[in-house]
């Protein structure tokens, strides 16, 4: 048993404010992609600027939707926080881990069981040991 790997307090309260950072972030974006869709529009009637003014639209919609999983994602971390269940594997109940929180605050399984998750996912690509 290793005692720190479960979050301290004070690891909790960085890896919240990271999570609020992350979502305000994603929220300007959002405002930005709007703005972009607005002005791609109001062009539309230039003939020249047709062909560029699809591929920025393709690009903010494309964004959009992984934005809006990613947020999705981060409100969730949030709950979990508020739930005191934030940094525990939704499997198998065992430590995250700060440093993999850190560099991925919106993980809900341990490591080995996101091993496990996508060997059964990809059997194809099966590690071998
Ligand atoms: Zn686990």
């Amino acid at each position: 048993m290793v005692p720190d790997e479960y979050l301290t307090d004070v690891e909790l309260n960085t890896l919240k404010t990271l999570v609020n950072d992350r979502l305000g972030a994603l929220a300007e974006q959002a405002r930005g992609a709007v703005r972009a869709y607005t002005e791609v529009r109001d062009r539309d009637a230039d003939p020249v600027d047709s062909a560029s003014n699809e591929t920025d639209l393709a690009f903010s919609q494309r964004l959009g939707e992984r934005d809006r999983k990613m947020a999705q994602k981060l409100r969730h971390a949030l709950e979990r926080m508020k739930e005191g269940e934030y940094g525990v594997c939704e499997r198998c109940g065992d430590a995250i881990g700060y440093r993999r929180l850190l560099a991925r605050p919106v993980a809900t399984l341990c490591i080995d069981c996101k091993t496990t998750t996508e060997m059964l996912e990809n059997p194809g690509r099966r590690k071998r040991t």
